[in-house]
């Protein structure tokens, strides 16, 4: 335990300024700051010892649990060698064997691996790239970024000129890039697109999409077959599809990723949560050869790609992303989830015995149950703070409350998250229609 204990609630609040965070309320609630300490499998450790379930996966990121016994091992035997080295002008052995495994397990037709370090940048870079793919081959008016209502693709201002959530978004219309908003959800969206190519093709660049479901905007899960037949117009068209996969990629939607869902291949694919296994800031941008030779000219013609952050292909990273996709495979980690998904969708049923419950959406082990109530009201946000007096660590969006385990839970544990997520509900809000 830190020296500090006693310490450490004052100097949160004097000292930090947390994200997504409307500090006047961290300052007056008297409940916060719940500090982690540690941690143990799917258990977060506060400081006075009290265990909480991970109902969240830290933000979207834990895939095994924490402290899993082979991803320690690995980021160790890293740190041992090295932690870090660049790869502006050099290569290091964790960033290149993570690259060779990254690409035997992505759909095919993927073939290159660029590194960031947050799910944003992963965006970032592949809207660039399409970008000046197109710049770089000629094409000089294909220049029009397309994304969906309600998207959300991270909070750089590249990312931010695609997002479609107005809480987030609005005060920074401003400052950003246009771009065209595609109206309506689900196969709406898909004709507004078809649409849109119909008339303007010449000039768009690419479209950007959360393939299968829309985590931020509430976990909005799209109508089978729109990804598939996104991708069928992209190819037709002669657009980019850019599949933002920071929150569905690895296992979260059933499959490794959910493009491989409707057997779906992107031009560019956008990786980061829980790529270390949730253990390290790493992302990644992965596209074809055709995108990459776009790129390939004599220095002289100015058409490399002028992007990089300094923490690029980070070794411990790396290393941790290794042991993760290691233990995917030797803990049949996807095989043992499949139940669960089941499970899950069983047991997300009885909520619609309470009143208050409006909606519940699922798409594999990611679930959102949206609840009534003016947005500013804060109802799942009080719901998640009293699902702490039952050990259990949620974060809502809006009105929607989140489940989002690690997928190591077990299903003992899986009902008890969700049977404590029903009581809190049922006392916040007020009664079922059982009493
Ligand atoms: C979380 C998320 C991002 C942003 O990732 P950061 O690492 O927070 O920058 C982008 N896209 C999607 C779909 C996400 O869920």
């Amino acid at each position: 335990m830190s020296k500090f204990k006693n310490q450490l609630k004052v100097w949160d609040k004097r000292y930090l300024w947390h994200p997504f965070t409307q500090m006047k309320d961290w300052l007056a609630d008297q409940n916060q700051p719940l500090i982690i300490d540690k941690a143990d499998g799917i258990y977060l450790i506060d400081t006075e010892g009290k265990c909480y379930i991970d109902g969240v996966s830290s933000l979207w990121v834990n895939v095994h649990g924490h402290r899993h016994p082979k991803i320690d091992a690995a980021i160790k035997r890293q740190i041992d060698k090295i932690s870090h080295s660049t790869l502006l002008g050099l290569a290091n052995t964790a960033s290149v064997e993570l690259s060779k495994r990254l690409i035997e397990i992505v759909p095919r037709g993927l073939k290159k691996v660029f590194y960031s370090d947050n799910g944003s940048t992963a965006v970032e870079i592949a809207l660039k790239m399409a970008y000046q793919y197109w710049q770089n081959t000629g094409h000089k008016n294909k220049r029009s970024l397309v994304h969906l209502q309600n998207s959300y693709h991270g909070d750089t201002l590249g990312s931010v000129s695609v997002g479609g959530i107005d809480l987030f978004h609005k005060v920074y219309r401003g400052l950003i890039f246009k771009t065209v908003a595609l109206k309506g959800q689900g196969w709406q969206a898909v004709n507004d697109f078809e649409t849109l190519l119909k008339k303007k093709a010449p000039s768009v660049a690419a479209l950007v999409v959360e393939p299968l479901i829309q985590g931020a905007a509430g976990m909005l899960v799209w109508p089978k077959g729109v990804l598939k037949e996104f991708r069928r117009l992209c190819s037709k068209y002669d657009v980019f599809l850019i599949a933002d996969e920071v929150a569905t990629g690895f296992g979260r939607t059933g499959k490794m990723f959910a493009c491989q869902q409707e057997a779906v291949s992107p031009d560019f694919l956008c990786l980061a949560k829980g790529m270390t296994g949730g253990y390290l800031p790493l992302a990644a941008t992965l596209t074809t050869q055709k995108i990459y030779d776009g790129f390939v000219f004599d220095y002289k013609d100015q058409k490399t790609f002028f992007h990089g952050h300094t923490y690029t292909g980070n070794p411990l990273a790396c290393a941790a992303a290794l042991a993760n996709l290691e233990v995917f495979e030797k803990e049949h980690t996807l095989k043992k989830l499949s139940p669960k998904i089941k499970f899950l969708a069983q047991q997300l049923k009885m909520f619609y015995n309470l009143p208050s419950v409006v909606e519940v959406r699922q798409c594999g082990f990611m679930a959102g149950i949206e609840l009534k109530g003016r947005w500013d009201g804060r109802v799942g946000t009080r719901v998640c703070q009293a699902a702490r007096q039952y050990g259990v660590i949620l974060r809502p969006l809006g009105n929607v409350v989140v489940i989002l385990p690690p997928l190591v839970i077990k299903m003992d544990e899986l009902e008890y998250l969700l049977m404590s997520t029903y009581r809190v509900i049922k006392e916040i809000t007020g009664g079922d229609f059982y009493g």
